[in-house]
């Protein structure tokens, strides 16, 4: 049904010698204290791929010191700008000369394309490092207009010793989405991959070091979230976390922020996010994009268009366009090059998916495409849409993260807003349209931190993406994830001794 047959070809398997296990402290890669490790497995088939150093508190507290030595008494956030950009520089050229293999670590751990891995995931985790060695010299406060004869400024320094706590969805972008403004800030920082994809953020802090980021500045520590995450959560002598991950666990991080030492924290969360087509738009685009927003990554994006709501003028259309381009969808090995779609990241999450789908078909919803797993081996599931979709049923509601779409239709402008609105999450919304004032209204109106127009996953590195509402707050991307990584020190003196 969805194109190439059979799941993992022999002639597609490439998976690249694992050279990095261990954690990686003061920039030298160590056994955890416990000596416990853990399995990572390939999606396609379910098999072991490596075993990776375990860390936990005591771990944690370890990289948590060599960072907060390296921040209070290293060269790191004293050095010029300039002199941190040319290392983030060097450290991009790096990754550039291995693009290849990040980008096969990246498929076997996470079911990723591999073609998309190399064409723009791995080169983005680059760019993302030159686009903030470009701001590294240019991070500078404001002379202020003091109302009295006082003389003030504010100067920007860095915030400290940073927690990055990353999800498996995107493992690269996302590490360097982290990485990339803390490191230009003057920060040092403590990182934990998520325990399904610890692999290439262990090989990054390889080439951190070989580029010549001073020890210390950068740590990765592999391990689970209620051990090695929530002990970076609650550390004491950590001066912020960055957190991209589920609504669920961002709410403990704010708690155990809260209940620790205040640390400042930002909250990358999850997403149900809207896509509206109205009736002017060309019917076979739209499907194109609908499609692209929510199978990309097989549905694993926080910015996923799982609410796809059409205008009822065009909607039948639509979905007989929509019908025609799912079936010619290729879902299978992630290294074949015809394969747009890989297995889903675990069994965990394999598993939930499929639960949601039986959950739509008890709630009431039509389905109209997939719905089930594919292939004897791997977590591969069907590309599925779901029609005759309520506001009130769970498949609409909950984020499902996976290849599962909810289509609605709507009549008119306002009650397409009020549709979309109607949700407790505002990461992402799409519009198509070629009508300027429907454009212009539809995306002031709705609560969402990034709007695409006549398109959809548009990302860049200039281009803040963070939530609204229960997605969190904080943004990464832009000069706005500069900025939360600094903070604002003002000075101020008389002009004039003798007034004071
Ligand atoms: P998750 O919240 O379970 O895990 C995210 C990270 O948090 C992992 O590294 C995990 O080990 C860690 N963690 C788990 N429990 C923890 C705890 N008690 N304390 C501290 N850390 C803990 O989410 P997930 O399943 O890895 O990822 C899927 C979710 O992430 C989805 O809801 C998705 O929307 C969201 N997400 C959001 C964005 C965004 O930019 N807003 C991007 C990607 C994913």
């Amino acid at each position: 049904s969805n194109g190439s047959s059979d799941s993992v070809s022999e002639s597609c398997i490439k998976i690249p010698t694992i050279k990095f296990s261990k954690l990686f402290i003061n920039g030298q890669y160590v056994d955890s204290i416990s000596g416990k490790t853990f399995e990572t497995i390939d999606p396609r088939t379910g098999d072991v791929i490596a075993r990776i150093a375990e860390g936990d508190k005591e771990d944690i507290d370890l990289a948590v010191k060599a960072a907060r030595h390296a921040f209070d008494n290293g060269p790191w956030p004293r050095m010029s700008g300039t002199a941190r950009g040319r290392i983030m520089m060097k450290f991009a050229d790096l990754i550039d000369q291995n693009i290849e293999e990040l980008a096969a670590l990246d498929t076997v751990d996470a079911g990723k394309l591999f073609s998309f891995g190399k064409a723009f995931e791995i080169p983005s985790a680059a760019n993302s490092l030159r686009y903030y060695a470009g701001a590294a010299d240019k991070i500078h406060g404001e002379v202020l207009k003091m109302s009295r004869e006082l003389q003030g400024y504010t100067l920007r320094e860095p915030i400290g010793v940073v927690g990055h706590i990353i999800p498996w969805n995107f493992p690269s972008p996302m590490f360097f989405m982290k990485v990339s403004p803390s490191l230009a800030a003057g920060c040092t920082m403590v990182i934990k991959p998520a325990e399904q994809t610890p692999i290439s953020a262990l090989f990054y802090a390889h080439l951190a070091k070989l580029a010549g980021i001073p020890d210390g500045v950068l740590n990765v520590i592999t391990g689970y979230g209620p051990t090695a995450g929530a002990a970076i959560a609650s550390h004491m002598d950590i001066d912020k976390v960055s957190f991209t991950g589920s609504t669920e666990i961002g709410r403990q991080v704010m708690k155990a922020a809260a209940a620790s030492n205040l640390k400042s924290i930002s909250l990358e969360l999850g997403g149900k996010s809207p896509l509206l087509i109205f009736d002017d738009a060309d019917a076979s685009k739209a499907a194109d994009l609908a499609l692209f927003g929510i199978l990309s990554n097989k549905g694993e994006i926080c910015v996923a268009s799982s609410r796809v709501y059409v205008q009822e003028g065009i909607y039948d259309e639509f979905v007989k366009k929509l019908v025609v381009k799912v079936k010619a969808w290729v879902v299978g090995d992630p290294f074949d090059p015809k394969v747009r779609q890989g297995p889903q990241v675990d069994k965990k999450q394999f598993d939930k998916i499929l639960s949601y789908i039986e959950h739509g078909k008890r709630e009431g919803a039509t389905l109209l495409t997939g719905g089930k797993p594919l292939y004897e081996k791997g977590y591969y599931i069907e590309p599925t849409i779901f029609t005759d979709v309520k506001e009130d049923m769970l498949i609409a509601k909950d984020e499902i993260f996976g290849p599962v779409m909810s289509l609605m239709k709507f009549t008119s402008v306002d009650e397409a807003i009020k549709r979309a609105n109607d949700t407790t999450y505002g990461l992402a919304a799409g519009i198509v349209t070629k009508d300027l004032d429907v454009a212009n209204t539809v995306s002031r109106s709705i609560r969402a931190g990034i709007i695409w127009i006549n398109c959809y996953l548009a990302f860049d590195e200039d281009c803040p993406v963070g939530g609204y509402k229960m997605s969190g707050f904080g943004k990464d991307l832009g000069l706005d994830a500069l900025y939360k990584y600094l903070q604002v020190k003002s000075v101020v003196t008389p002009i004039y001794n003798s007034t004071w």
